[in-house]
């Protein structure tokens, strides 16, 4: 039976309330006045439950359409103003026993080279990533207790963040391993952690049995209880995802939301970030054979609705995607993206791009430099802050602090402080003119006068060589 604040994966991801939601949805995709009265919710940015957003998501009417993208782009600015932040993912290893279909690095895969970073690879990993300008990463392994052990991955956090290499330094590890212990989340936790991200991949227990035959992760309800043990280890940032094209889209819209409505429900705190990748071409791995694909518009509709229903939830984007798609989706509610993205493990530190062990074919595949330029082209400032995380701001403080509107007198002036430190270290000239141009005119843009001028005295000290200021 349905129980939001259930914590056995099967109550709070129920099967029948997804059944009953996707029939409820059916019955009233045309019904004006409840659509009128969800989108007038909507409109106060409180957020949908999952039956409310899926009725959203069932409605076809082109106008309804259009005003829930309008209100998308509005939560975004409101929340978000123009900022993106910018991210890179970083591969230790591919070794994996398990057997996700979906995913080249499946235990069956003959032939793809099994690799796992030293710790000195890793050095020169990160060296290589400072050295485009990023700040925030997110690491990446197969699961593989022999080959990546807990103590392999804590090793390499400690790597990682020692590393200080001319004006770089990585902030922010963000981490995306398989689902484990109590014990190992405060492991993770007590190395320094930013957010825990697991994909759920489906939300559909049957499907995700078949897409997952082999290996730990066969064991649905252990993974969809990740992240309730993730917070009961101390981890107070949780990232959620579904693979689009697995399943269902409306089933995994529902899913997505109830599982958002659970963690609020139990721990009082929300998940910190939604990521929205749809299944890629990769090594031993069509995509055509995956029936349940999505469109670009389909896509377009659902960041718009994830916006809508969980507007202080972080929405991120992968260079999965093209530009076109992650400018689409950008001013519907997506805050974070990574850039210069390499899928492979060690990708870094090669002169191309090597495909031999990529996770997935990467689609947008411009450098970091021509990422940011673009973004400021298009008037979206990048952002390399890391400062919540820093200042202990993690978590319900974070969530109290976003919803009393307060944090954007931080996020506005840390992004153009972090984008002054990528403009003196690591811009190229013409990436350099339109960001120092950029500066000026957004300082205008800081309400506090106080805060405008703190700002600016952090702006003329990154000048003269100082770095590491926020807010
Ligand atoms: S998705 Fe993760 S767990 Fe599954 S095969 Fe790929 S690396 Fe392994
Ligand atoms: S101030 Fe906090 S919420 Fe804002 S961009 Fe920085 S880390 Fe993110």
């Amino acid at each position: 039976m349905y129980n939001s604040k259930s914590m056995k994966a099967e109550e709070f991801i129920c099967h029948e309330e997804i059944e009953d939601t996707l029939a409820f949805a059916d019955e009233n995709r045309n019904n004006k006045e409840m659509i009128r009265q969800i989108l007038d919710k909507a409109r106060e940015c409180k957020g949908l439950s999952h039956r409310e957003a899926s009725v959203l998501l069932a409605c076809e009417d082109p106008e309804v359409l259009d005003e829930m993208e309008a209100l998308a782009r509005e939560i975004k600015k409101k929340f978000y103003g123009n900022r993106i932040v910018l991210f890179a993912p970083l591969y230790l290893s591919n070794y994996c026993v398990n057997g996700c279909v979906y995913c080249p690095y499946h235990h069956q895969n003959g032939h793809i080279p099994r690799k796992k970073l030293t710790q000195e690879e890793i050095r020169q990993e990160v060296i290589a990533l400072q050295d485009m300008g990023h700040k925030r990463l997110a690491i990446e392994t197969g699961e593989d207790p022999v080959n990546n052990p807990i103590e392999y991955v804590l090793e390499s956090i400690k790597t990682i963040y020692s590393i200080q290499h001319k004006n770089g330094a990585i902030r922010r590890v963000n981490v995306n391993i398989a689902a484990t212990t109590v014990e190992n989340y405060r492991k993770l936790k007590e190395a320094g952690i930013g957010t825990y991200i697991l994909f759920q991949e489906t939300y559909h227990k049957e499907s995700y049995e078949q897409l997952h035959p082999t290996g730990p992760k066969h064991d649905y309800a252990y993974h969809t209880e990740a992240m309730d043990r993730a917070m009961e280890g101390g981890i107070d940032d949780v990232g959620l995802g579904v693979l689009f094209g697995l399943e269902l889209y409306r089933y995994e819209f529902a899913g997505l939301l109830m599982h958002a409505e659970h963690l609020e429900a139990v721990h009082g705190v929300g998940p910190h970030t939604i990521s929205v990748p749809r299944i890629k071409r990769a090594d031993d791995i069509d995509p055509d054979t995956f029936d349940n694909g999505i469109s670009d518009e389909i896509f377009a509709k659902l960041c718009a609705l994830i916006r809508i229903s969980v507007p202080y939830t972080g929405m991120i984007i992968s260079t999965r995607e093209s530009q076109q798609v992650r400018a689409k989706v950008i001013d519907l509610g997506v805050s974070q993206i990574s850039g210069g993205s390499r899928t492979s493990v060690g990708g870094y530190t090669e002169e191309l791009r090597p495909t031999d062990t990529e996770q997935f074919d990467v689609s947008d595949q411009r450098t970091l430099d021509e990422v940011v330029r673009w973004l400021m082209e298009t008037k979206h400032i990048p952002s390399f802050c890391t400062a919540c995380y820093r200042a202990g701001r993690t978590g319900d403080r974070f969530m109290s602090l976003c919803k009393s509107g307060q944090i954007q007198n931080c996020c506005h002036p840390n992004a153009l402080i972090t984008l002054k430190e990528f403009l003196e270290d690591y811009a190229s000239a013409e990436t350099r003119a339109i960001g120092e141009r950029m500066i000026k005119e957004e300082l205008l843009n800081i309400p506090k006068e106080q805060v405008r001028k703190i700002t600016e005295e952090y702006l003329v000290k990154i000048g003269q060589g100082e770095r590491d200021f926020r807010f």
